[in-house]
């Protein structure tokens, strides 16, 4: 058997500098932490057994560490107390309590988040109406929409479709000249109501998804301005999953099933060939794998080497075990974080 790891598999630039500012702050004494810092279990547990404390006021992240103790508000962090805000990014507003309070306030956000969260600011200070495109609830997008107070969050392209339907009737000089005699006007031209649509996306869609959304968009708005926003490990990460994809009889993804990124590499993949999503080797199966001679292993931006490590040496055992064999382990030679 042949397994082959993708290019860019695991933890991106932007989660190894948050965990790394975690742990280094953890080292001079305990920390609350402002949201799930990154999206994995073992992370997450690593940095609380550290003396890290959530605090996780979003509902669509708490109820994925559900299991894990965690304060519910800032307003029960005790003052004087250090906080660290994760790494994609939390509402303006939380950050500006965090500072009236007093806390000591790390940011571990990722450079590329806070990069759209000025876009979008910008965009709103010039009165475009903003459109967010990602998943709804998602903290980073909670986080980007905090800058564009009017932002509209779109998912999909059906949702894009049923956006701005009003029309607005104009009459222009060309139509004035084309009444009749008879006071008649023969022609009407519509125009849509929005007159600037400003696009930036969460930093972990995926390309397919954004162009699907904007092909819709452009047609509802007299200018539409469309910022790529997708940081630079999604452009690494998701071709380079989809590439091995193509070669591979079936492929592991291994991330935690709140992580959004891991999610799309998964959906992805899923479209070229038989794919299974894990969040640990614990859930492997040996039917999988029976006949399979070549299986790919991608993962998401907030797994660890570890996590990854843990598949990799189970497939090895398997080999042994299934097929008295010696896998042939094919790494990547270039690896963008
Ligand atoms: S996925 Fe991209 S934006 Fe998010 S933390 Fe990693 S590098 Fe930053």
């Amino acid at each position: 058997m042949k397994i082959e790891l993708a290019k860019a598999a695991g933890f991106c630039f932007g989660v190894k500098r948050s965990v790394k500012l975690s742990k280094e702050t953890l080292a001079k004494g305990s920390a609350y932490l402002y949201g799930m810092p990154v999206h994995n279990q073992r992370v997450v547990q690593d940095i609380v057994n550290r003396g890290g404390k959530l605090v996780e006021d979003n509902p669509y992240a708490a109820s994925k560490i559900s299991k894990l103790p965690h304060l519910t508000s800032m307003d029960e962090v005790p003052s004087g107390s250090t906080v660290l805000m994760r790494a994609h990014g939390v509402p303006v507003q939380a950050l500006e309590k965090a500072r009236e309070k007093g806390f000591n306030v790390v940011d571990t956000t990722c450079p590329f988040v806070t990069m759209v969260h000025k876009t979008a600011k910008e965009l709103y200070d010039a009165k475009y109406q903003v459109i967010v495109i990602g998943e709804h609830g998602h903290p980073e997008v909670e986080g980007i929409k905090s800058y564009a107070p009017n932002a509209l969050v779109v998912e999909t392209p059906e949702e894009a479709k049923k956006l701005f339907l009003d029309k607005k009737q104009y009459f222009t000089t060309d139509e004035i000249m084309r009444e009749t005699e008879s006071g008649q006007i023969v022609e009407k031209l519509y125009y849509p109501t929005i007159p600037k649509l400003g696009i930036v996306s969460q930093t972990t869609q995926s390309n397919d998804n954004v162009e699907a959304i904007v092909s819709v968009l452009q047609n509802k708005a007299r200018e539409v301005r469309v910022y790529n926003t997708i940081c630079n490990a999604m452009h690494e990460m998701q071709p380079g999953a989809v590439e091995l994809a193509h070669k591979a009889d079936c492929m592991i993804i291994i991330g935690g099933k709140n992580s959004g990124n891991t999610k799309r590499q998964y959906e992805l993949c899923s479209k070229i060939t038989d794919t299974k999503w894990v969040e640990s080797r614990e859930e492997l199966k040996d039917d999988w794998f029976k006949g399979k001679k070549h299986v790919g292993i991608g993962a998401g931006a907030s797994t660890p080497d570890e996590d990854i490590e843990d598949v990799v040496n189970w497939l090895i055992e398997y080999d042994h075990r299934a097929n008295h064999a010696t896998p042939e382990i094919i790494r990547p030679a270039y690896v963008v974080h």
